[in-house]
């Protein structure tokens, strides 16, 4: 494969940005590195001349760039997504060191389209946001001043795609892993989470207790397992039954 097919999959999606200057820089660094798809979440003032003067050249990543108005729009084709973060505390996804992060998404690029997710100046992702996502990759800094300027991040990120997909662009065409069934998209992960709390609330799985958690190891585990889409109808097929069952008890106890 060329480096152009490794790159052409990855998307880079700016959530709720604020200033225009930050989108135009962050074009720029994609251009750089070969990088076109990008998404903008609720950006703030988009387009905006202040964004073409900073892309320096990169104005076609800005125009073919797509609007959104939720991540989950973003990212829901995606097979694989990213969250960027500057904070380390509280994040209860599996942590990556911007390499390997940018190794595993190249590899990913084989099964679909992935995503690079990057948050807001002030603020970055919500725990909600990074939720959606695979794995969180986070630029080591030092510990007491660890945020770095939204493109900048961009840059350095853009930087580990393109030098893991250099690396997986020189190696022997492996041929992708045999499996019959197309990968599982985040949207469709997204609907089987939302029928997992509603099923589990069906079978009075959580006794009333809060379950935020708990769904929130379970997002873990199922992102881990790297469902396909069968697998994913096959779940739901079964919370679909229980939640038949606990129907037909409950009608059993009415009676
Ligand atoms: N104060 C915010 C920082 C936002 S910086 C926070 O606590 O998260 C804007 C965005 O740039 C972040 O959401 C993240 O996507 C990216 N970013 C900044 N510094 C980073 C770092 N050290 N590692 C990974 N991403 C970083």
């Amino acid at each position: 494969m060329s480096l152009r097919e490794f790159l052409r999959p990855v998307r880079i999606v700016l959530v709720d940005t604020a200033l225009p200057e930050n989108i135009g820089a962050a074009a720029r660094a994609m251009k750089t590195m070969g990088l076109s798809d990008l998404a903008l979440v609720r950006p703030k003032l988009f387009p905006d001349q202040r964004a073409n003067a900073l892309a320096a050249g990169a104005d076609d990543v800005l125009e073919q760039a797509r609007i959104a108005d939720s991540l989950a729009d973003a990212i829901g084709d995606c097979v694989h997504a990213v969250g960027c973060t500057a904070r380390l505390r509280d994040i209860s996804l599996p942590m990556f060191e911007p390499a390997a992060a940018a190794q595993e998404l190249v590899a990913q690029t084989r099964r679909g389209p992935v995503a690079l997710v990057f948050g807001a100046e002030r603020t970055g992702l919500t725990n909600e946001d990074l939720s959606r996502c695979d794995a969180a990759v986070h630029i080591p800094t030092e510990a007491d001043f660890s945020s770095l300027n939204l493109a900048q991040a961009v840059q350095v990120l853009a930087y580990c795609v393109r030098g893991a997909a250099m690396a997986a662009q020189s190696l022997p065409a492996v041929p992708a892993e045999q499996r019959d069934d197309p990968p599982a998209t985040i949207e469709q992960l997204e609907r089987m989470f939302g029928h997992f709390e509603e099923a589990l609330t069906d079978i009075d799985f959580f006794k009333g207790r809060p379950y935020g958690h708990l769904m929130q190891r379970l997002r873990r585990m199922l992102h881990r397992a790297d469902l396909d889409s069968r697998e994913v109808m096959i779940l739901r097929g079964i919370l679909a039954e229980a939640q038949r069952m606990a129907r037909l008890a409950q009608g059993a106890v009415n009676k």
